[in-house]
């Protein structure tokens, strides 16, 4: 079914010895999963063919690009005197009838910021990948029909992968979760599996069980059920930003990250998400913006991969009390970005923008009550209002008035709202000129 094809993300992989090319024809790469797969089903433009792939390591030198038609043609690449038999490391060879490439690592083909040195430059694209029809085998686990969905998360909970995928990184359930859903696509299996994930959100839970739901739904933004996902954290505001442990996991997931998650895919593709999905996730936002942000530990968050790294560099360095103290601050200072939805949302453009002109006009009219709630909020409300001035002159009134009501709340003081003016107005910005004239 044409309408059921899926397609790997960045025009599909080429990928290298080690890396997974699959042979079923289902499986692509949705670019959320962890694992690297490489596109079994590209196709090449110029000749009109299916891309061929050898097997791990078979590969000749950086000329093998003029043997590309013969190549193409041969039935048995072993038999090929130019080419040598090398450890998988080595790489991959692909082949259509106009062009031959030899992968070493693994490339986008439709890669948006492409590799100039090491990039295949190749006219090559996926072209689809089939949605699975029941029965689908996967290790341990014969799926026949969609009341099974709960016992295949049980299974992938309990440890077992979906497929062997060797010694692919990020290996465990959350990943494996992700995987299952996307290779299975629109059908009612999926369905199902999503119901069985939403409905285990308990407050009882395994914070770890937590973690993984929180985590697959931000993976998955729009996928079934979600909805119910906001409206468990919605008991709750004050909790949105609480990590769950995951081992897999170097950062410890968070309810928000399921609101980011469905912002940020508003932004991209406002077809997709539906606008009462993507309401309902600026609703929670919003009442979690009337609630200071808290103080979390660091356990909360377990070890974010930014802090082995540099856990790691002051390792080498040799051990010290100094170095205890920059880990301490650095670890703090990682916690609090992430707790933080001025951090997330308002403070800095790529969060900013995650915000449409309802949440906008929402911020300028609430900015009094943010301010009652977390003394020093308006600063990061104004930041926020600001970037959409600048992105949207017709929004510079929502600033403008905004000042109005902080001067009016007598909250915050006029030299206070001066210094932040100063430090961040442009001379051309046309809402300089009232706002100064508020501050009179
Ligand atoms: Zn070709
Ligand atoms: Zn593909
Ligand atoms: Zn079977």
């Amino acid at each position: 079914m044409a309408d059921q094809l899926r397609f790997c993300v960045q025009g599909g992989l080429v990928v290298g010895g080690l890396a997974r090319l699959p042979d079923d024809p289902c499986e692509y790469f949705p670019g959320n999963t962890g694992f690297l797969t490489g596109c079994n089903n590209l196709k090449c433009p110029h000749c009109g063919e299916t891309v061929r792939s050898g097997p791990p390591g078979l590969i000749g030198d950086d000329e093998v690009w003029r043997h590309a038609p013969g190549l193409f043609e041969l039935s048995d690449w072993a038999s090929a005197g130019y080419l040598e038999q090398k450890t998988p490391s080595a790489g991959r060879l692909y082949a259509c009838k106009c062009r031959a490439w030899v992968e070493r690592t693994e490339h986008a083909l439709a890669d948006p910021d492409p590799d100039p040195m090491m990039g295949p430059d190749l006219p090559w694209r996926c072209s689809g990948h089939p949605r699975p029809d029941l029965p689908v085998e996967f290790e341990g686990f014969h799926l026949e029909s969609p009341n099974q969905a709960a016992g295949l998360v049980e299974h992938l909970l309990g440890g077992t992968p979906p497929r062997d995928f060797g010694d692919a990184h990020y290996r465990g359930p959350v990943h494996w979760l992700i995987w299952t859903a996307e290779y299975l696509g629109n059908q009612d299996s999926t369905r199902e599996l999503c119901r069985h994930l939403a409905e285990q959100l308990d407050p009882d839970n395994d914070p770890a069980l937590t973690g993984r739901i929180i985590s697959f739904f931000s993976a998955i933004p729009t996928a079934p059920f979600v909805d119910r996902v906001l409206v468990y954290a919605e008991a709750d505001p004050a909790q949105l930003c609480v990590g769950y442990a995951v081992p897999e996991r170097s950062f410890s997931p968070s309810f928000v990250d399921v609101v980011e998650a469905i912002l940020a895919r508003r932004e991209a593709e406002p077809a997709k998400v539906e606008n009462t999905l993507g309401r309902n996730a600026s609703a929670l936002l919003r009442k979690a913006l009337l609630v200071p942000d808290r103080v979390f530990s660091r356990a909360e968050f377990g070890r974010p991969t930014a802090l082995i790294e540099e856990e790691d560099r002051l390792r080498s360095s040799g051990s010290s009390a100094q170095n205890d103290e920059i880990l301490t601050k650095f670890a703090a200072t990682l916690v609090e970005e992430r707790a933080s939805l001025e951090h997330r949302f308002l403070k800095y453009p790529s969060g900013a923008k995650l915000l449409d002109g309802r949440d906008i006009k929402w911020l300028s009219d609430n900015i009094v009550a943010m301010e009652q709630a977390a003394k020093g909020r308006w600063e990061s409300v104004l930041t926020c209002l600001r970037y959409h001035a600048a992105w949207d002159p017709e929004t510079e009134h929502l600033l403008v008035l905004a000042v109005g009501r902080l001067i009016e709340s007598s909250l915050v003081s006029k030299e206070a709202i001066r210094d932040w003016v100063s430090s961040t107005g442009r001379v051309h910005d046309a809402w300089l000129l009232p706002v100064n004239g508020l501050l009179e």
